[in-house]
């Protein structure tokens, strides 16, 4: 059980050393400055925050579907 503060600390330093660059934010034209290019912080916290509750209300009726898949795959083998 000891190794597990090993492991973590070695995923850490795993990670290379990069220098973060300077831009303006695509999306709203702030001064960012992150390891690459693309929203900055506070934006990508609205995205992912819009993403996650999307995606909650779109999966739950795409599950469903998935439950006639079981009875053909037993038919078939049952054949
Ligand atoms: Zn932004």
């Amino acid at each position: 059980m000891a190794a597990s503060g090993a492991m973590a600390s070695s995923c850490r330093a795993r990670m290379p050393m990069m220098d973060p660059i300077d831009f303006v934010c695509p999306r709203c034209g702030a001064d960012a400055s992150a390891d690459y290019y693309g929203p900055c912080n506070s934006c990508r916290e609205q995205l992912q925050a819009a993403a996650s509750g999307a995606k909650r209300s779109v999966e739950a009726p795409e599950y469903e579907p998935k439950v006639n898949v079981t009875p053909n795959a037993v038919a078939l083998k049952d054949d």
